[in-house]
């Protein structure tokens, strides 16, 4: 069972990479890919925890944003992490997310909502890149709202007046990172309307111009109908479809593996790096 897409505390999951990887080997997972937002913080933990019968595909969740402003997840994955363009890109949009989260605590301040960045920040684990979850936790510690889920409902989504974007490279911008970095390019739930404005289908193009290796297909955010879709983009340009659960732990009700990526599927995407990077033990 192969699944490519899962988060740690690393970022906005609440498993440890360790707890991650103990549980991905306990639901028979073969291959694990651990993509927290915008970081590689995780991957040592996560290399330190394996054993036989698991590889790891160690990656990050790229946050992007269209010059329309719509916002795209880009995973990267079997890249070199002494890349230094990379690095500091991503280093920029961990550190544009502090400025990010003080203007939303403001907002909510402004409409009486009490809760303050210390409080928020005291919710994320030593390194970990900062995120709205982050403060939902904060929300749901002051019993402000009862979850991750009604905070996102009540105040945190994108469509929010709360809501406020921080710094991302453009989807083609985030792909030629990774390339660049020898790594493959897979865009996340691309099609998951729920969360907000979606890409249009004409705008996989550049994309896949700019070396995209693959989409989400399977991912419990996009309906059948936009799956079948996608399926149909996938093959028009020759690209690869993958399917995964995005766990975040408690954060989410994704449960690991409840989507997942065939193996042909899997050694195309592997086969792509520019060089055999997958940790096995
Ligand atoms: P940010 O990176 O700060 O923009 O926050 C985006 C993250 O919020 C996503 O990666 C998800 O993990 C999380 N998220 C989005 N919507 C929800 C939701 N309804 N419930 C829980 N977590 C969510
Ligand atoms: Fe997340
Ligand atoms: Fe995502
Ligand atoms: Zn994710």
């Amino acid at each position: 069972m192969i699944d490519l897409h899962t988060h740690s505390s690393a970022s906005d999951g609440t498993d440890t990479p360790g707890e991650l990887i103990n549980k991905a080997h306990a639901r028979g997972i073969t291959v694990l890919g651990l993509m927290d937002h915008d970081t590689v913080a995780g991957w040592d933990e996560a290399i330190a925890y394996l054993r036989p019968g698991l590889s790891l595909v160690l990656g990050s969740e790229i946050s992007a944003q269209t010059a329309d402003g719509i916002s795209v997840h880009m995973l990267g994955a079997l890249f070199d992490r002494d890349n230094e363009p990379l690095m500091t890109a991503l280093a920029k949009t961990r550190e544009s997310r502090f400025g990010r989260m003080e203007k939303i605590v403001g907002r909510l301040n402004e409409v009486g909502i009490e809760i303050t960045i210390e409080e928020v920040l005291a919710q994320l684990s030593e390194g970990a890149t900062l995120g709205r979850p982050h403060l939902a936790d904060a929300l749901v510690a002051k019993r402000i709202v009862k979850s991750r889920e009604e905070a996102f409902e009540l105040y945190l989504s994108n469509s929010s007046k709360f809501y406020v974007s921080h710094y991302a490279p453009t989807p083609e911008e985030a792909i030629r990172l990774i390339k660049e970095a020898g790594g493959v390019a897979v865009i996340a739930h691309p099609l998951a309307s729920l969360r907000g404005r979606i890409v249009s289908i004409d705008s996989f193009k550049s994309m896949v111009d700019a070396g995209m290796d693959g989409i989400e297909v399977s991912h419990r955010d996009q309906t059948p109908e936009a799956q079948e879709l996608l399926a149909k983009v996938v093959k028009q340009y020759g690209i690869i479809a993958t399917g995964s659960s995005d766990y975040h732990g408690n954060g989410k009700m994704n449960e690991l593996a409840e989507f997942t990526t065939t193996s042909e599927a899997f050694a195309e995407l592997e086969a792509r790096a520019n060089a055999r990077r997958v940790v096995r033990k």
